[in-house]
């Protein structure tokens, strides 16, 4: 945390618990590898007139040494969560091209025409809008009223509610039951990632398949993304803890791939076993198992290695954005997402250092980062400025942002890639 702002160190057990076994296994088998905390919730970006009033957590990552997965032990409530989620994912191209692209894939490969389509924390209707305009039946199940609202003045059929068994029946007797169910990005966020898998379970038809998408541990290891490593990500899974969570639930993996979004996910494919119309098992799943071993997912010294990984790039981007200050550079934010909250609380970056986050997303803008409140602006007041360097929180997003800020890049302004190194580009 900045030594310049005051952040209330919540207490448990109002705010949040820690977790004493495995979200998967349910072994009390975890093993801490990185304390990161006090941190606030990456996401709470809030208004300037309530600076002062964010909470902040601990926050350690620990890896399950029964079934190997990367988990967060405090879990936060949930309320605190998502009540007021600030993230539209329909204001990203490239996530609005990412989720068309899958529901073509789902209708040519899976759907007849009339089938539904289930989609678990529907955000704004980024699947659900593609889905209908292939005449697709799609119903969205999305917790976060302000988002709902979002999907809802778009068209887009939405329901106010957490998954759970119950909320999956009610779904069912309206709808019917689901050939598809997706879960996109939704996977990291649960706790109770049984009573989720069991509801899931619920909506699918007897030949129903479920295909949701995860960010993926392997790529988040390789490449040190600490800065998803927040609150709201209370799993980093892989495919071997996932696989044996579904078998508990007489499911199971047919395909899988690795997909670029988010900087390095999956997408998995899940079916009943004895399904009456059954998919054939790709050659893609046994790969992705023999690949996390070869990567050492299943040692706890790995983790501990990545630990030590990720605070000295911490050290060393800290150090680079306060000798760019230092040497009279201006120096700004692009991107507010829980990466760029990660990132500049991690390295105490205030507006001293960082005056402002450029960011795309209206609702956003106007508020400040929590923590570090480092206020939010739009995309034409840093287009109007004359900033040197712009750190890339959302270097997921490079190619798009470089195509939308080529004068900046014309004019000699640099782009600061926090990972997987801190490098600046052009060099
Ligand atoms: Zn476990």
């Amino acid at each position: 945390m900045s030594g310049t702002t005051k952040v209330i160190t919540a207490e448990e057990p109002t705010h949040f618990t820690r977790r004493e076994n495995c979200r998967i296994c349910r072994q009390a088998s975890l093993h801490p590898f990185l304390q990161l905390g006090p941190m606030p919730l990456a996401g709470a970006f809030l208004r300037p007139q309530d600076a002062g009033t964010e909470l902040a957590f601990p926050l350690t990552l620990a890896v399950c040494t029964g079934c190997r997965e990367v988990q967060t032990i405090e879990t936060v409530r949930r309320e605190l969560l998502f009540k007021d989620y600030r993230f539209l994912a329909s204001t990203t191209a490239t996530l609005r091209n990412h989720f068309a692209a899958l529901a073509g894939t789902l209708n040519e490969r899976f759907l007849s025409p009339g089938e539904l389509v289930v989609d678990i924390g529907a955000n704004d209707g980024v699947l659900l809008k593609p889905l209908e305009r292939l005449s697709v039946r799609a119903v969205g199940l999305e917790p976060a009223a302000n988002i709902a609202r979002v999907a809802r003045a778009a068209g887009c059929h939405v329901i106010e509610e957490f998954l759970s068994p119950a909320a999956a029946g009610r779904l069912v007797e309206e709808y019917g039951p689901a050939r598809v169910v997706t879960a996109c990005n939704v996977f990291a966020h649960i706790d109770d990632m049984h009573e989720a898998v069991n509801a899931i379970s619920v909506l699918l038809r007897p030949d129903g398949l479920f295909v949701c998408e995860v960010h993926y541990l392997p790529d988040l290891v390789e490449t040190y993304q600490v800065d998803m490593m927040y609150h709201e990500h209370l799993m980093h899974h892989s495919l071997r803890p996932l696989a044996h969570l579904f078998a508990t639930y007489g499911l199971e993996i047919f395909d899988v791939a690795r997909i670029p979004i988010h900087c390095g996910s999956i997408r998995v494919y899940v079916q009943r076993k004895g399904s009456p119309r059954p998919e054939p098992r790709s050659p893609a799943v046994s790969q992705l198992l023999d690949l996390e071993i070869r990567l050492g997912l299943d040692l706890p010294s790995t983790f501990d290695a990545f630990a030590g990984q990720v605070l000295a790039r911490r050290d060393r981007l800290r150090q680079l954005v306060l000798d760019l200050v230092e040497r009279g550079r201006r120096v700004v934010g692009y991107g507010a997402s829980g990466r760029a909250t990660m990132h500049l609380n991690l390295c105490g970056l205030g507006p001293g250092a960082i005056p402002y986050v450029v960011d795309a997303s209206p609702e956003r803008q106007g508020r400040v980062v929590p923590g570090t409140r480092n206020p939010i602006v739009a995309p034409e007041l840093f287009r109007a400025d004359t900033a040197d360097v712009a750190l890339l929180f959302a270097y997921n997003y490079r190619s798009e942002v470089a195509a939308a800020e080529q004068e900046f890049l014309a004019r000699g302004g640099r782009f600061l890639l926090p990972l997987p190194e801190p490098v600046l580009e052009p060099r």
